[in-house]
């Protein structure tokens, strides 16, 4: 292996000196230029070229070849172990190394558990620190455009296995490095596909040129086009279940999270700018961070590096990569090199090239090393500390628990348990049943979260409603209330709780819930509310195997095999009458809704009911299935495009087309009922496409249009929609303190923006889009500053801001007070389709498990409304 080895670097080191003569860029592409030569390297461990064919910064590196090279480096060094924690996606192997002594790693699992003590309070106190290693978390580029990281990570592993000397192996045996080459895999890979397949022999730095402009949807997210450095906290995707699985395992001490921004910055590293730190985030974090900062910067000026730090950035949304750790007892780094994005681009301060990205990063990677040496113990007492004083915070704090539950929604319930679960949050089953802060909540599907527990810090943070702030600049979310997200009834408790109502205490995740046959098998009809979450997704297979479904435009009380039963508005019944499908396969059918998606299902024995409409009655209405198509491309946002495929494709299996918008012009749209638009300008519309849909929707379809898909929408005559201005104090303003000083432009204008905040609604629960929703206060998300009227039709408008709408985050007053008493939804008469005007996006981040229903109603029930409804 060793004489091979030796072979092909020969050959290589041969074959490359002319090659990289042609050019500048390539000629810094050599293990020399990156590697620190004080030290020898060890020539049994593999270097990138020997196994790719490849020094890092020629070729953009493939995930399989990250991958491949990763691998090659664990067999080879005995200081390193490759773990794998799941899949993509689009099943890429997701992986890091463990990178520690070799004699650390025949001792790995008590040092882990040693490390955990740390954090427990009951045992911490035993622990010596000095002797303890410091335990890091390095992760590259989690978004897959920002690829330096990732191509780094190979110098990082390679220098980590393969450099001699005592001072590395002390390093080594102080540290355990968990080393995750890419945050990313899908996003990476997206993205040096289409570097590589652009970049020319002779390298072009034209900011203009094909390699440096990705196209719709550029590498920065993962399959469903997912910012993953937002899912820290909200761990809806693989990526992040996994890597918070490890996270939890192991909490880390220092988590770095390495990016790429603009071409003509320079190079970023946090502390980012103070006073939008996290209130829950203690001052210490932050000054640890200014301590590690001060490596990096000797790191950087001994490489003539230009930098920054404290300027941008901020330390405030838990679902960040490096803000995430500081919730954790940890502390997150975040790193922002100057971009080539393709291999070489023009740039204020020269020709950037990819290789000297790919440097910075691997210099702080080192610098992060040297940090942690010397910093070692005060962060390790830093973290036990963190959790003490959590758990006494917790032990001391008013609100001593939290309780939650939805009953009619059991999965829903399930999904907020399952988040707080994957980040250790201490939970319990509620024992009895439990009437409190105006809710009440059932023993079998609520749980109980108690103050008093390490991760107190973390419960304030995902329950808490913040609406005061220090700093009212927001490029991103200001609050995250979970409940609300959820729309999940909930209660602070007070006043110390009966401890009986703890009942047991879930280990691992919960399992998901088990819907419920009643009545056994019908021989007439079957009835299930449309209150579960995942209803829709058996309403879907029921239509999608031919099934007729109706749905209740009214209540009605049925008679089941057990009793009389109220059933709601948006109930669905499933007759065993007029159907051309076999009744031995709707009694599958619905056996597979009962186990998969937890609903309960009614079978009724007779179409008459006491109360109510009767089963016959045209008031239920017979259901087409829908048949998606997602208007994406250029001009669309990708974020919002990806959150509808993601929640039709993964949560409702259904099969929407994800339609590129240049394609109106020579497709059948008639193959579709339901139309998604959403945010974006719409731009590349012209006017045959417009006339197209509208003819489309005046035939009966549905166009479902969020957030400025609106004004294109109005401004075609597609929506009957108008715009609410705000009353412009900004006019009196200008008058008093005109002029303002130039520096605060930037402050006063941030502040106009709404990063994304929670809301109060009304919701109408008796319009189609209400169906499966029991109250009428509904919390949305925001993050536009678009208003709508409400509708001169007055049953045009089913939801709108309430008088009081603030529930939670940021929002300047000028704004406040125009969305007092705005439309949140408008829908319009357009021929005998209809076209729904939702102001805000219902599917954020797919964490908003409590709007998504008014965005599947808009999608199965639109087909519904009455026509005389619309404005
Ligand atoms: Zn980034």
């Amino acid at each position: 292996m060793r004489l091979r080895t030796l072979f092909f670097s020969l050959c290589f080191l041969f074959l490359s000196t002319s090659a990289w003569a042609q050019n500048p860029a390539a000629a810094e592409a050599s293990m020399e230029y990156y590697l620190p030569q004080d030290v020898t390297y060890d020539s049994s461990i593999p270097t990138p070229e020997e196994v790719l064919g490849m020094v890092p910064g020629e070729w953009h590196v493939r995930h399989d070849q990250l991958v491949k090279y990763m691998r090659a480096v664990a067999d080879a060094s005995d200081r390193i172990s490759l773990q794998n924690f799941g899949e993509t996606y689009e099943d890429r192997p997701l992986i890091y190394l463990t990178v520690t002594s070799p004699s650390n790693h025949g001792n790995i699992e008590q040092i882990r558990q040693n490390h955990i003590a740390l954090t427990n309070p009951s045992e911490s106190q035993n622990l010596n620190t000095e002797e303890m290693p410091i335990v890091m978390y390095w992760g590259y580029s989690i978004h897959g455009d920002e690829s330096s990281g990732s191509n780094a990570s190979m110098l990082v592993a390679y220098y980590l296995a393969a450099a001699q000397g005592a001072e590395i192996e002390q390093k080594l045996e102080n540290s355990v490095i968990l080393l995750d080459p890419s945050l990313n895999p899908d996003g990476l890979n997206r993205f040096a596909s289409w570097a590589n397949t652009h970049k020319s022999e002779n390298l072009v730095t034209d900011p203009n040129s094909m390699e440096l402009n990705q196209r719709w949807p550029s590498g920065r997210t993962n399959h469903y086009w997912f910012d993953l450095n937002r899912d820290w906290m909200l761990v809806q995707h693989p990526e992040s279940q996994g890597r918070i699985e490890t996270f939890q395992k192991w909490k880390p001490n220092i988590l770095t999270d390495h990016h790429e921004m603009g071409t003509n910055s320079t190079f970023f590293f946090q502390p980012g700018i103070q006073s939008r730190t996290h209130p829950i985030t203690p001052e210490r974090n932050q000054n640890l961070t200014k301590a590690i900062a001060d490596y990096h910067a000797e790191k950087l000026d001994e490489n003539q590096r230009l930098y920054y730090s404290e300027e941008s950035f901020d330390d405030f949304n838990y679902g960040k990569g490096s803000t995430y750790p500081d919730v954790n007892g940890g502390i997150g780094i975040l790193f922002e090199q100057a971009s080539s994005r393709g291999h070489a681009q023009e740039s204020i301060h020269g020709v950037l090239k990819f290789p000297f990205t790919i440097k910075n990063q691997f210099l702080t990677s080192l610098s992060t090393l040297e940090a942690s040496q010397n910093l070692r113990t005060e962060i390790l007492n830093y973290q036990r500390n963190f959790f003490e004083e959590s758990l006494n915070e917790g032990g001391d704090a008013d609100i001593e628990g939290y309780v939650f539950g939805n009953s009619s929604d059991q999965a829903r319930t399930y999904h907020l348990a399952e988040m707080l679960r994957r980040h250790n949050i201490e939970m319990y089953e509620l024992a009895d049943d439990l009437d409190a802060g105006g809710e009440s909540f059932k023993a079998n599907s609520s749980y109980i979260v108690p103050s008093d527990q390490k991760q107190y810090r973390f419960v304030k943070a995902l329950f808490e409603r913040r609406t005061t702030f220090t700093d009212s600049l927001f490029y991103d979310v200001s609050t995250w209330t979970m409940p609300y997200a959820f729309n999940m009834p909930f209660a602070e408790l007070e006043n110390s709780y009966d401890e009986n109502l703890l009942g047991a205490k879930v280990e691992g995740l919960p399992s998901f819930p088990q819907g419920e046959m009643v009545g056994g098998k019908s021989e007439y009809a079957y009835v299930f509310e449309w209150d579960e979450y995942y209803a829709p997704r058996a309403l879907n297979r029921l239509l999608k195997n031919g099934v007729r479904a109706k749905v209740a435009s009214k209540p009605f009380t049925g008679v089941t095999q057990n009793g009389t039963r109220e059933f709601d508005y948006g109930t669905i019944m499933v007759p065993l009458g007029p159907q051309k499908v076999d009744r031995a396969e709707i009694h599958d059918l619905i056996g597979t809704a009962v186990k998969e998606d937890g609903l309960t299902v009614y079978s009724v024995g007779t179409g008459l009911t006491p109360d109510g409409i009767d089963l016959g009655s045209g008031s239920l209405e017979d259901l087409e299935k829908p048949n998606v198509a997602i208007m994406s491309g250029e001009g669309t946002s990708s974020y919002e495009v990806g959150e509808v495929w993601h929640l039709l494709d993964q949560r409702y299996h259904m099969t929407p087309t994800v339609f590129p918008l240049d394609r109106v012009d020579n497709a059948d749209l008639d193959r579709y009922n339901v139309i998604v638009m959403v945010n974006g300008s719409y731009n590349d519309f012209g006017k045959q496409d417009v006339e197209k849909l509208k003819r489309w929707v005046q035939n009966g379809g549905t166009l479902i249009t969020t957030k400025y898909a609106n004004n294109w929408a109005e401004r075609n005559g597609l929506a009957n929609i108008s715009y609410k201005n705000g009353e412009d104090s900004d006019e009196e303003e200008k008058e008093e303190t005109n002029p303002k000083a130039y520096a605060d432009m930037d402050k006063a204008r941030g502040a106009q923006y709404i990063g994304g905040s929670i809301f109060n609604t009304k919701l109408d629960l008796t319009h189609p889009l209400g169906y499966g929703y029991n109250d009428e206060d509904l919390p949305v998300f925001r993050n536009s500053t678009l208003f709508l009227e409400k509708a001169d039709n007055p049953y045009a408008t089913p939801l709108y801001y309430t008088e009081d709408p603030l529930a939670s985050g940021y929002i300047s007053d000028d704004n406040l007070e125009t969305l007092k008493g705005s439309a949140a939804i408008v829908v319009s008469d357009i021929g005998s389709g209809q076209v729904i005007s939702m102001v805000d996006n219902p599917n954020f981040r797919a964490f908003w498990y409590g709007t998504n229903k008014l965005f599947m109603n808009a999608i199965f029930f639109g087909q519904t409304i009455d026509g005389g409804s619309g404005n």
